[in-house]
């Protein structure tokens, strides 16, 4: 073999060596590259998947207490009748409560849990509307986005209540330590924020849930030994469900529980999401003021407290 031609062999075998090189580069950069795209995808999705799965959670937990909560009040009741037959739930409902009837005047209580949100500017609008004043009980979740939220309410004339700062059950309901913590800190927070101290406290899951690990009666004196006054419900509008319930369903879950309570405290829900109740609300008061002798009002102080759960103090 001559000089030449060795040559010319060695600088095509370098060439093809630099070529299998820079492919080999490219792959390494490449395969990584996609496959980190690729992932990233997938974790965005799983992390969609995620939320929404612990909203539904959350509104099982919800609808879980509630249906405990009637159980257990069906067989106080069964208890209390003897052998005498239990049917109907209205009889079960003034367990909750009993409701002086002092001026035969229904008072009608709105009540949004879990916001603020997107929606509660837009309930806050129909509320005006309607010239209606209602209860807001508020988290820190998402606080940051939506500080105008809790002043807006304050300045509408709306009643500002707390309803924990994280809302994660398994946190607030360890220990009482927790619970302080976190009653302390979303009450500093709607000071700071709003120049007004609630007052008004709404355990989340209602003041009689089954989910904490601390003896909720402990719970409840520490909420009234701090200053401040819990209160749950008596009427669930069922906009906790998910999926979404009808707007007629709302409606109809409202209208017809109202005629039961002379004092009666229906439970929504403006958490992002629950574009039902915002869509049944002006229907809802529309039937609520057309019926005779009844009032919607703010909660105050002369509000008939309806609870779940009273403590010994009571
Ligand atoms: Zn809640």
């Amino acid at each position: 073999m001559d000089q030449g031609k060795y040559i010319a062999m060695r600088r095509r075998r370098v060439k093809r060596l630099k070529r299998m090189i820079i492919a080999g580069l490219i792959l390494m950069i490449l395969i990584p590259t996609a496959l980190s795209v690729w992932l990233g995808v997938r974790l965005h999705r799983t992390g969609n998947a995620l939320s929404e799965m612990n909203a539904q959670y959350e509104s099982q937990l919800v609808l879980n207490e509630e249906l405990q909560q009637r159980l257990r009040l069906f067989m106080e009741l069964a208890s209390r009748k003897g052998t005498e037959d239990v049917d109907g739930t209205p009889e079960i409902e003034e367990v909750i409560q009993s409701e002086p009837a002092s001026d035969d005047i229904r008072r009608v209580y709105l009540t949004f849990d879990d916001g603020p949100s997107i929606n509660t500017i837009k309930i806050l609008d129909i509320l005006d509307e309607y010239d209606v004043k209602a209860a807001f009980f508020v988290t820190g979740q998402n606080a940051d986005d939506n500080e105008d939220l809790y002043r807006e309410i304050v300045k509408r004339g709306h009643t500002l209540g707390m309803h924990s700062y994280s809302h994660v059950y398994s946190d607030i309901y360890r220990s009482r330590e927790s619970f302080a913590k976190d009653f302390n800190k979303i009450r500093d927070y709607l000071t700071d924020t709003t120049g007004v101290t609630p007052v008004y406290y709404r355990f989340p899951g209602g003041s009689s849930n089954t989910v904490s690990k601390t003896d909720m009666k402990e719970l409840c004196e520490y909420v009234e030994e701090n200053g401040a006054t819990y209160l749950d419900w008596n009427i669930s509008s069922g906009d906790a469900t998910n999926p979404q319930i009808s707007v007629n369903r709302l409606v109809n879950n409202c209208m017809s529980a109202i005629p039961n309570h002379m004092t009666a405290v229906i439970l929504f829900h403006d958490a992002a999401g629950k574009d039902t109740t915002v869509k049944a609300l002006p229907q809802i008061i529309e039937q609520i003021q057309a019926m005779e002798d009844t009032v919607i009002l703010p909660i105050t102080e002369d509000t008939v407290k309806i609870r779940h759960l009273e403590t010994e103090t009571e």
